[in-house]
């Protein structure tokens, strides 16, 4: 017996199922998207962070008021 990595429900090992070590597609798909999202967040925090200095560096304002000049 192995338990599904995303519900954690024992099963049989079976070589004829081919989500295997998942329980069903749907555990397979769901860890996927698991994944997925945490790849997401790991790559939006930076460019948070780096929205916001450039948004508050002075030199940018100076730049975007140039055209009213
Ligand atoms: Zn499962």
């Amino acid at each position: 017996m192995v338990n599904c990595p995303t519900c954690e429900k024992q099963q049989e090992w079976s070589t004829d199922n081919p989500y295997r070590p998942f329980c069903s597609e749907r555990c397979k798909l769901i860890d996927l998207g698991a994944w997925a999202a945490e790849d997401y967040q790991i790559a939006a925090e930076p460019s948070t962070d780096d929205y916001s200095s450039s948004y508050d560096d002075p030199e940018s304002k100076d730049h975007m008021d140039r055209p009213l000049h």
